[in-house]
């Protein structure tokens, strides 16, 4: 059982009251930061009125500590998607996904760290500084979604919400080694989510383990018709799939292109076989699959998601939202001076990608060629799910790298999403979930991914995992 779960457990039997949990709470998540700068803001005046309310809990999220990505909206409260470009913004009203989880009366504890508008593998892209990995201190805790990682590993909130659009929730939860479910796409919805891009952005819960992330998704999947993707799909019950174990008679495929790549770390080699062996020693049928396009999911990734920024990062002029430039004498100098004072490096290099693909002249051999593979890409996943029931592969190459070691390498820095963006590519939802320890003691992860829609039997296969093969938890260095 997660933290989250054991919590509201203690809370509900009063062994334990919200004033308690406060006590202990507060000087851990506030010492913490300054280790880990996992979050941006910490809502002091929100603890504060958890710490002294009279009421007692009242059931499900009320009065529980969330970490909260800067790219998600919370009404009254700044909202920066970590860059400077934002600076002075406050939400004008919450997201979606933040109304669902006040509607369970959870409180938020802060505006968690993040790579600058969610481009990133390892939060060193933030404008607030990169996260600290609270099992090491000396590494990225991954990224996008590092803050919301690195917070639920230093139990600096009991869950978080984090966004991934290639995998930002999976590589950042592989890292700290904690729980991360990127849902299918249109089954949360984005509204009031800051935009990366849109074809492929999808929010999701990061926590301690599969039954926290099912309550956490419980509450915020669903449709909303403030998002015209989200889907109209009845929710399935998945606090209660976590309950049902089942790895006997499931089929899991291994595509063979995930095993090849070049440069995978041998401790996740190693670590990722021996899971292989326990899922197959629980009943699990092994079976290898063939997604030849594999090896074009970054290429394509990296064009259609640029592409889609481009456009979506164009509304930042200077205006409309937050800072403006000071010195200016025209409105296109406005908004030069703005977009070039306030956007970092890889936003730009980014912004400067999409526009070019998007160019004419060009728009056919990047960007439409890019679409065409995503459509092969999805094609393949859904023949395969035809013979199995999930995929099973590594959620990262690498380990947790030190901070600065590939920062200078954006190439490199892309490959790091080589598992996660097919994924997104193909719209599936998918588990990252810890697998063991490294031999210096770092985590690894691993992740199924599954038909659209399947994140009750994601869930399901992932607590039979942990139930049968628990992993070890590497200490804590904040
Ligand atoms: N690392 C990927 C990127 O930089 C994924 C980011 C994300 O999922 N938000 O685009």
């Amino acid at each position: 059982m997660g933290r989250l779960a054991e919590i509201q457990k203690k809370l509900s039997q009063k062994k334990m009251s919200l004033k308690e949990f406060y006590q202990d709470f507060i000087p851990k998540i506030k010492n913490r930061n300054l280790k880990t700068n996992a979050f941006i803001e910490i809502f002091e005046d929100e603890l504060e009125q958890q710490a002294n309310r009279e009421q007692e809990y009242r059931g499900r999220l009320d009065g529980l500590p969330i970490g909260i990505k800067d790219i998600i909206s919370i009404k009254n409260r700044k909202l920066t998607a970590a860059s400077k470009i934002l600076t002075g913004y406050q939400a004008v009203r919450s997201a979606t996904v933040i109304e669902k989880l006040e509607e369970q009366g959870a409180s938020f504890c802060g505006r968690t760290n993040c790579d600058e508008f969610a481009m990133g593998s390892s939060n060193e892209n933030s404008a607030f500084g990169p996260v600290r990995n609270p099992l090491r201190l000396d590494r990225t805790a991954g990224g996008s979604s590092g803050g919301s990682a690195a917070a639920v590993a230093a139990e600096m909130c009991l869950a978080s919400l984090g966004t991934d659009t290639g995998g930002s929730i999976r590589l950042p939860a592989a890292f700290c080694g904690i729980t991360g479910l990127k849902p299918t796409y249109g089954r949360v919805s984005r509204s009031g989510v800051i935009a990366f891009a849109s074809s492929l952005d999808q929010v999701g819960p990061m926590a301690d383990d599969s039954l926290d992330c099912a309550i956490l998704l419980q509450a915020i999947a669903g449709r909303d018709s403030r998002d015209a993707t989200s889907l109209n799909l009845p929710l399935e019950d998945y606090v209660s799939a976590t309950q049902t174990r089942r790895l006997k008679g499931l089929k899991i495929g291994l595509p063979k292109e995930y095993f090849q790549i070049q440069g995978l770390d041998p401790d996740i080699e190693k670590q990722t076989q021996s899971a292989i062996k326990n899922l197959q020693s629980a009943g699990a049928e092994i079976k290898e699959i063939s997604l030849p396009h594999t090896p074009y999911g970054i290429a394509a990734y990296y064009l259609i998601a640029t592409a889609e920024a481009s456009s979506n990062l164009a509304r930042y002029d200077g205006i409309r939202f937050g800072r403006r430039a000071e010195k200016f004498e025209s409105l296109k100098e406005l908004m030069i001076n703005t977009r070039s004072e306030g956007f970092g490096a890889e936003v730009k290099r980014r912004i400067m990608l999409g526009s070019f693909s998007l160019s004419a002249g060009y728009y056919d051999a990047y960007y439409a060629k890019a679409q065409f593979v995503r459509s092969k890409i999805q094609k393949e996943f859904l023949e395969s799910f035809r013979e199995i029931d999930l995929i099973f592969s590594p959620a990262s190459p690498s380990l947790a790298f030190k901070i600065g070691e590939q920062v200078n390498d954006p190439l490199s820095m892309y490959l790091m999403d080589i598992f996660t963006v097919s994924v997104n590519l193909a719209g599936l939802p998918a588990i990252a979930f810890p697998i063991g320890l490294s031999q210096n003691g770092l985590p690894i992860g691993a992740q199924f991914i599954g038909r659209p829609f399947s994140e009750a039997q994601l869930l399901s296969a992932t607590a039979s995992f942990e139930e049968a093969f628990p992993s070890e938890k590497g200490g804590l260095q904040c």
